[in-house]
Formats: C-alpha cells, sequence, structure tokens
C-alpha cells in the first residue's frame, strides 16, 4: 500500500519532466511589457539584419550577450559599406574587442587620410596656422561612443548595438548628412569578460516571474561581480596605468584617433536617474576651460532632449574629475570626455519609490537618446571645437602655458624593470621622453618629498620629460607630485568628513607615476632642452659562460625576482646574496639572484634555463668565476650567499574578500612571475590539506576566521608556512588573539612607552655615535641618556586614547606618504629608501622588538634648529629631525600625526614559519609597483629567507 502511495506520488513528476513547459507556472505579467515605445522607429534599410536577428528576444527587452553583439557586429560588416570593423584587443579569456567604424562610404574609403590629417593637426609645432584652418576644413568630426565598461552596468551595450544599426540602416537624410559629415567609432562593449560574467549570472537566477527588486540576486550577481574584467581589474581606472589588453589595445586606437568627443557610458545605482555632463570641483587643474565649456554645451543639449521626452536627469553631484586614471584621460590630450551614468535596471526592470516601475528597455533607450543627441551636438560645432582643439595645441608648446616652464627627471636607476615599463606608458600617450649624456645643474628643484634644494645636478642617464610639448596638460596630470585642490573643495570635505564621515572625494587623490612606480624623481622648475637625445632602453647582456662558477642578475631590477621564481619552478637551485657585493669586477646590489654551477649538479641544461630564462625577461645575465670578495664584501660561501625554498603559492578569496585586492594579486602572479599558484576559497582551509603550499596570500578582505580556521592557518604556519596578508585581512588576523605581536594602534596604547623605546633603539641604530672617551672611561657615568626622558612632554593613556580617536576620523582616502625602510630586511631587495606608500583608511601598526618593522611612515629630515627630542602622540623624534609624513594628496595633518612612525609592513616568525603584513594594499589597481615590489619579495624570497627550512631527507 505504502509503496504504491509513493509510486502514485512520483507519476506526475516523472510525467513533467517530458513536458517541460508546463513545469513552472506562467508570470501574471511580462517586463518586456512595461515599456511600449519603440527604439528603433525610424526608416530602415531591409537589407541590413535587425538587432532583433541576433537576438533570442526582442530589441532592448533583455541583455545580449558578447556573443550575440560580436555575431551582429560580425554580420553587419559584411551588409553594409557604411561600416568597417576592426578587432583592437582580445580580452583575458579570448573574447575580442571591436571599433566600429560607422560613416559615408567615402569616408570610410579614406579613413587613414582622416587619420593622419588627425595627427598633423595635433602637433602645432609642425604646421601653421593657415594649414591647420585648412585641415580643419576638410577634417569630418570623429566621435568615439564606448559602452559598458563595467561589465554588469549593461544597458550601454545594448544601445550600442541599436545605434550601429540605426547608423547604418537608416534611410532617413538627417542620418545620411551626419555620417557624411562625421566618422562614428563605435566601441560597443568595453569589458567583454565581465559583461559574460554577468550575463550568465542574469540566465542563472532568472525565475518565472520578473524580479523588480533591485536587492535580488539577478540583479546584483554575486562575488566577483560582473564590474570587472577576468582579473577583476575596474578598466575604468586603467586608463593612464595600461595594464589590461582591453585598455592597452583600446588607449593606443583612441590616442591615433584624437576623437572630438569621447562618451563613456555607465549605469549607476538602480534607484537613481541619469547623470551626465561635466563634474564638478575637484576638477584637474590640468584640464582646459575649454572642454569644460564644450562640456556645458553637450550637456545642456542632452538635457532638453530628456525633458522633452519627461526622463529626469541631473549633472554634477557626484561626479567629479581629479584622478585621471578614467576614461576622461581623454580630456587632457584636447578630447571631450562625456560620463552618462542610467540607472542599473539588470534586464527585469526595477520598482522605485514612487511606485512605478522602470523597464531595462527604457534604460537602453536613455542611452541611445544621449548618444544620437551628442552626434548631432557635434555635426553642429564640430568646426570650432577643431580651432578650440588647435589653440589648445598651439598653448602646449609655447612658452606661455602654465606648463611651459617645468621638466620632470627620473633619476638613474638599476631597475631596468620599471624604468622601462614607465617610458612604455608615457609612450602610449605620445609623450617624448629624452636623456642626458652630460651633467646638468639646475636650481630649485622640487624633490618628492616636498622640500625643495637649491642646487642640484642632474645626473647622467636619468630620464627626462620636459613639460613643453604636445601632450603638455596630460604631462603635469600624471607626473606633478601633487594636484592641486581648491580651498573650497578642502573645506567641503572636512564639512563632510566632521559631520558624519564622508567624503566628496570620488577616487584616490595621489596618483603620479613616480610616486606609484617608487622611482625616485624631481620637478624642475625650467624647460629643459639642451644636450639631451631621446631616451632609449638600455640593452640587455645575456653573457652565460660554461666555464663560470656562478651566473648572476642585478637585484635592484625587478625582474630579477621573476628570474629566481622561474628558476626555481623549474627545480633550479637559487641563492640571493642580501648584501652589495663585488665578484670578479662586477658589483651588484642587495638581492641580486645567483645560480651556482656547484649547487645543480643534477641539472642537465642549466646554462640554457639560466640565459633562456633571463633573455625571456629581458634582464641581463653576468658569468662570474671567482666568489672571493674582498675585505668586508660577500665571498660565495659565506652567509650572505642565502638558499631561496621553491614558493608553493596559495591565494586565498571568494566571499568576505575585496574582489579587486583578489584579483590584483592574481594578477601580479600571473603577470609578473606567471608560475603556479592556487586560488583557494577560505571556506575550505578548515580542512585542506594545506601542507601543499609553503605561502598563502591573504587579500584584504572583511572575513574573519573561525576557530577551525584559525587553528589550521596557525599549525600551518609553526611548522614553517608564510602568511602574507593586506589591509582588512591584516586587521582580522590582528583582532584574533595570538596569531601576533603586532597590534592595531588602538589596541596599543597601555604599552606605549615600550612602542617608544623600541622605536628610538631604531633611530639610534640609524644614526650612532659613539664617544670613545666615555667608552674607555673606567668609572661608571651617571650621566647617562636615554632619548625618551629628553622628550619636552609626556602623554597620558587617556589623551592618547581621546586623541587617537579624533584623529581616526581624519584618514587619508588615497594619498602618497613616505615609507622610511629597513635597508637591511630582504623584503626590502629594489626599494628605493624613501618609498612613496599609497595609503587609506588602512589598520595602524603597532610593532615593538618581537618583529619586524620593515617599513615605517615618516622620512626623518634634517632640522638643525631643533635641539630637543619632540613627542607625537606615542612616539618621540630625535632632536636635529623633522619627520616627513605627507608626500602627495590630501592627508590631513590629524592623519599624519596618527600614522606616523606606525608600521606599514612588518615581519615575524611564528614557529618554523612567519607572518609578513602589509597594512595596505601593495599591488592596487597592478600599479603601485614600488610596493608590488616588496609583495613580490614576500611571495618568491618568503619562504627561503624567512622561515627554518625543511631539511628533507
Ligand atoms: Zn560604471
Amino acid at each position: 500500500m505504502k509503496i504504491r502511495n509513493i509510486t502514485l506520488a512520483l507519476l506526475p513528476l516523472i510525467f513533467s519532466s517530458f513536458t517541460y513547459a508546463s513545469a513552472l507556472s506562467e508570470p501574471t505579467s511580462y517586463s518586456k511589457d512595461l515599456y511600449t515605445e519603440n527604439i528603433l522607429s525610424g526608416n530602415y534599410d531591409s537589407n541590413i539584419d535587425k538587432p532583433d536577428t541576433f537576438l533570442d528576444f526582442g530589441y532592448g527587452e533583455r541583455v545580449a550577450s558578447p556573443s550575440q553583439i560580436t555575431n551582429a557586429i560580425l554580420s553587419w560588416s559584411n551588409q553594409s559599406n557604411k561600416l568597417k570593423v576592426v578587432e583592437y584587443a582580445r580580452s583575458h579569456e579570448n573574447r575580442p574587442l571591436y571599433a566600429v567604424y560607422i560613416s559615408s562610404e567615402e569616408n570610410i574609403n579614406r579613413l587613414d587620410d582622416i587619420k593622419k590629417d588627425v595627427i598633423k593637426l595635433s602637433d602645432a609645432r609642425e604646421i601653421n596656422d593657415s594649414r591647420a584652418n585648412k585641415l580643419i576644413d576638410k577634417l569630418p568630426a570623429i566621435a568615439w561612443l564606448a559602452y559598458s565598461i563595467h561589465g554588469n552596468e549593461t544597458s550601454g551595450a545594448d544601445a550600442a548595438l541599436g545605434l550601429i544599426y540605426h547608423l547604418i540602416a537608416s534611410t532617413d537624410k538627417e542620418v545620411i548628412n551626419m555620417l557624411s559629415d562625421m566618422v562614428v567609432i563605435v566601441d560597443p562593449m568595453m569589458n567583454p569578460d565581465g559583461r559574460d560574467r554577468f550575463a550568465k549570472s542574469l540566465e542563472q537566477y532568472r525565475g518565472v516571474a520578473p524580479s523588480y527588486d533591485d536587492q535580488s540576486l539577478i540583479h546584483t550577481g554575486d562575488w566577483p561581480y560582473g564590474r570587472t574584467n577576468h582579473y577583476y581589474f575596474d578598466l575604468n581606472r586603467d586608463w593612464i596605468y595600461l595594464t589590461q589588453p582591453e585598455t592597452q589595445g583600446r588607449v593606443a586606437l583612441i590616442n591615433q584617433w584624437r576623437p572630438q568627443i569621447l562618451v563613456d557610458a555607465h549605469e549607476m545605482g538602480p534607484q537613481d536617474t541619469f547623470m551626465t555632463g561635466p563634474a564638478r570641483e575637484p576638477i584637474n587643474k590640468n584640464m582646459s576651460e575649454n572642454i569644460i565649456k564644450w562640456g556645458n554645451i553637450f550637456a545642456q543639449d542632452q538635457g532638453s532632449e530628456f525633458d522633452k521626452r519627461d526622463w529626469r536627469f541631473y549633472t554634477g553631484e557626484w561626479h567629479e574629475d581629479l584622478y585621471p586614471g578614467y576614461s576622461f584621460y581623454v580630456n587632457f590630450r584636447g578630447t571631450l570626455g562625456i560620463l552618462y551614468e542610467q540607472s542599473r535596471m539588470a534586464e527585469d526592470g526595477v520598482k522605485r519609490p514612487e511606485g512605478t516601475i522602470q523597464s531595462y528597455k527604457e534604460s537602453v533607450h536613455h542611452q541611445f537618446v544621449s548618444s544620437l543627441t551628442n552626434l548631432k551636438t557635434l555635426q553642429n560645432n564640430s568646426n570650432e571645437m577643431y580651432q578650440d582643439y588647435w589653440d589648445g595645441r598651439k598653448l602646449n608648446i609655447s612658452n606661455g602655458s602654465k606648463w611651459a616652464n617645468q621638466s620632470f627627471v627620473i633619476l638613474p636607476t638599476k631597475n631596468k624593470k620599471r624604468i622601462n615599463t614607465l617610458a612604455n606608458k608615457l609612450k602610449a600617450q605620445n609623450i617624448e621622453i629624452y636623456t642626458n649624456n652630460k651633467l646638468i645643474k639646475v636650481k630649485n628643484i622640487l624633490k618628492q618629498s616636498g622640500d625643495v634644494k637649491d642646487e642640484f645636478i642632474i645626473p647622467i642617464n636619468s630620464m627626462i620629460i620636459p613639460n613643453r610639448q604636445p601632450e603638455a596638460p596630460l604631462i603635469s596630470a600624471i607626473l606633478e607630485f601633487d594636484a592641486e585642490i581648491d580651498n573650497e573643495v578642502l573645506k567641503k570635505e572636512r564639512q563632510a568628513t566632521l559631520k558624519n564621515g564622508s567624503s566628496i572625494m570620488y577616487d584616490t587623490t595621489a596618483f603620479n607615476f613616480t610616486m606609484m612606480y617608487g622611482l625616485d624623481a624631481i620637478t624642475v622648475p625650467e624647460f629643459l632642452n639642451e644636450d639631451l637625445e631621446e631616451w632609449l632602453p638600455s640593452p640587455m647582456t645575456i653573457n652565460v659562460n660554461d666555464e663560470a662558477i656562478m651566473w648572476a642578475v642585478e637585484g635592484d631590477d625587478d625582474s630579477s625576482v621573476s628570474f629566481a621564481a622561474r628558476l626555481m619552478e623549474q627545480d633550479v637551485v637559487v641563492r640571493i646574496v642580501d648584501k652589495d657585493f663585488l665578484l670578479s669586477s662586477k658589483s651588484l646590489s642587495r638581492g641580486s639572484v645567483i645560480v651556482l654551477q656547484m649547487d645543480n649538479p643534477n641539472v642537465k641544461n642549466l646554462t640554457s634555463l639560466v640565459s633562456n630564462t633571463a633573455t625571456n625577461l629581458n634582464i641581463s645575465v653576468f658569468s662570474l668565476d671567482s666568489g672571493f670578495g674582498e675585505k668586508e664584501l660577500p665571498d660565495w660561501g659565506g652567509r650572505h650567499f642565502r638558499l631561496l625554498n621553491k614558493p608553493k603559492i596559495a591565494v586565498l578569496g571568494h566571499n568576505g574578500f575585496s574582489s579587486y585586492d583578489v584579483g590584483v594579486s592574481w594578477w601580479s602572479l600571473d603577470h609578473h612571475l606567471g608560475i603556479r599558484h592556487s586560488l583557494l576559497n577560505t571556506s575550505i582551509i578548515g580542512y585542506a590539506d594545506l601542507r601543499r603550499y609553503n605561502t598563502i596570500i591573504m587579500p584584504s578582505g572583511y572575513r574573519s576566521l573561525s576557530q577551525g580556521e584559525t587553528s589550521a592557518l596557525k599549525d600551518w604556519i609553526e611548522q614553517g608556512g608564510t602568511l602574507i596578508a593586506h589591509n582588512g585581512s591584516t586587521r582580522r588576523l590582528l583582532s584574533q588573539d595570538s596569531f601576533t605581536s603586532v597590534k592595531e594602534i588602538t589596541k596599543s596604547f597601555d604599552l606605549s612607552h615600550q612602542y617608544n623605546v623600541d622605536l628610538q633603539r631604531e633611530f639610534l641604530a640609524l644614526d650612532t655615535i659613539v664617544d670613545e672617551t666615555k667608552v674607555n672611561n673606567n668609572k661608571v657615568d651617571f650621566e647617562l641618556n636615554y632619548p625618551w626622558e629628553k622628550s619636552d612632554t609626556k602623554i597620558d593613556i587617556d589623551t592618547l586614547k581621546k586623541r587617537d580617536k579624533w584623529q581616526s576620523l581624519f584618514m587619508p582616502s588615497g594619498a602618497f606618504v613616505s615609507g622610511r625602510i629597513d635597508s637591511s630586511h630582504w623584503l626590502t631587495f629594489g626599494t628605493i629608501d624613501t618609498i612613496p606608500l599609497l595609503y587609506s583608511n588602512y589598520p595602524v601598526l603597532m610593532s615593538d622588538s618581537r618583529s619586524n618593522a620593515v617599513i615605517r611612515i615618516g622620512e626623518l629630515s634634517v632640522n638643525d634648529k631643533v635641539d630637543s627630542y619632540r613627542t607625537l602622540n606615542w612616539s618621540d623624534i630625535p632632536s636635529g629631525n623633522d619627520l616627513n609624513v605627507r608626500m602627495s594628496g590630501l592627508v590631513w595633518p590629524e592623519a599624519s600625526k596618527r600614522i606616523a612612525n606606525s608600521a606599514y609592513l612588518t615581519q615575524e616568525r611564528y614557529g618554523k614559519g612567519q607572518i609578513i603584513l602589509f597594512s595596505g594594499e601593495p599591488n592596487f589597481r597592478g600599479s603601485s609597483l614600488g610596493t608590488n615590489r616588496l609583495w613580490l619579495n614576500a611571495v618568491v624570497y618568503g619562504s627561503g629567507l624567512g622561515t627554518t627550512l625543511n631539511l628533507s631527507l
């Protein structure tokens, strides 16, 4: 009886599996019925396939997938001669990125000539006014329309699909005229990998009835979300640092075309409306007034089009333009950047507080109408805009601009990899770079620390970038040490901070290349143009001699870390020399990587491995025949030739972690090293076999570890593991007992005296003076000095606590502060003495003598007028010194005081292993190459240099 019942109950289920459609109920309504207006409402050539042809839904009703968009574009390129498709890049996941040129057939056939004319108009050193005017008369307007750089901001790319069709298929005179007047370059889908990830999640979370709830998964997607690309990079922060293939290809093409406008169509919060138009302050001061003027004109036209249709919109508000790494880097090159921010409807539409539901199709329509309106405004004003552009180009090379008498100089470095990377980024922006083979005497130079030096001699082989050249505004925007921020902006920012801890700054307030890259540079207040030659990368030497006893690469070069990592992966035994040395008359820096013939008796093709690895990495390698270092210099059998250990790396991630920091850690391994590693879902570490790894990276996160996870990690470290944590994860580890002796400042006040004593030991060790008569005096000295007894004020614990709470309100949100390095620690190989640290609201680390404070915040600078110790919160500054903290960007004095002398990077033994804590995120945007080197040292050298090596028998 029972059995029979079950069988009967299963019957309908079995049956329903054959009639799929009836398995689910019909919804009572469809989101496609929400919006009945037709986006494509003109007269169209029937020989061109409509967008619907390539979709399995009506155009604009849902999100087109990257492959659907690709199919449409490729098919149209066969159907129309008003269109030319160029693949400008491939994403990491091998999806094509297209620039779709649309114009009259005649213009399409002479695209190369048009481009040549644009390039001519860009260099006012080469042509005069009358030639320029002729070019302007002849040139069609040029627009670059780019969509959906954030993969989950989908409506833009759908609008692009309709726009391409509309422009090539319309038989309306207005459109045909437009195409004879202009070249429209549509960049329909700037981040196909992110879009694909999001489109997939739309499929996965789709139910029967539409979801108008913007909190539901179909609207949000899940970790790591669709915004970013394959390695979770925000592509809209990458336009100057150019780390990703999508941006590299795109910028190369935009910079050839120098369009008059560049539309960058995004989406924002679902309960918002539509934002466009020029930014509010802070606006980067290198942007010309003309750009701002034209921005207003375009916004007005766009606004009145929205008014006509009863669509709400706004301009300004949260949109600021200080950071030059958005798409609006083009503003500094004379192109007007136009931002769209459409509220995000994620396919189904969203219920709004006023009770209406806004549909996805309407959001696509907004983007479509905005683009067409901008094209019309451009068509009407192209000549005048070209004229302004030309005036700008003339100003840039004249001696009358504010940039004319300024040059940036990057001091010589042995770090070939990094200086070459910088040169490539600058050349990608058409910036001209030079070098000097004579010393140049200059005056009143500005150092990165902010100090001015009356007289300075520029060493030979510096990299010199005179700011008087065609791309002057951009050069200044990306190389000046400090971006100017108006007092009014500072006032508003401080008000916002004081009132509710908010900020009016949308991105980092510091971004200049030399600090980002950890390269020592100066600004010279004059136009350097004599005795200069074109800067060229220095040639590579591959000298791998069979007879040598060892081969070496320079440790100051970042590629040396990759060299070591890649050889170890191939089971070559590698050493590192932890002190500057001179062997076989070759002098190399500490951190240089050495391969000894005798360490590798069983590696058959050792010399070719060494030489191929170096060749691939473009790093010079030298053969050394003698292991004898004169006097105190290291010899090859001594303790300075330290053995490395092959890193076996895992990167933790997933829910609870910053996808940016996870992604950039992952990317850094793949980009810089290219060696094997595992990405782990952190939820498995409680029961995973962690013995497979000797190095675990914990990117920034806000996830606390469970007790089981904590003890698994602790056991693993005790047995010799290297744990490397960043920012939020560092904070979590500090809050979990007995992981580390390092503390957050808020938990340290009762021990502040001890922290100060340990700090004074470090200071005194930096600048040690020994009085021989006292040392050799046999009598007890009754007048011994104690540094902490000489400071003027002592601050009690309660006051310290109160002050810290107050100061913590003012923490920076992306500014450079100076880091003073422990130059004897292996983590600082390849690092300049004062390293700029990109700093935000990070945990303020307190390190005593139980851990190594490898980098502390603040650079001591001489001030003879100060003849006593001075107290700063918990610490004292030795007499004769000031402490420089801020280097660039907005750092309130309260924050400088709070973080002064705290640690940015600590290393501490734990059992046979170690814990390495970064207060910040060392790999920020794949661009903070200065701190990235510290991280690479930790990842590749950590297991060998900071743990007890496992001698397997
Ligand atoms: Zn966006």
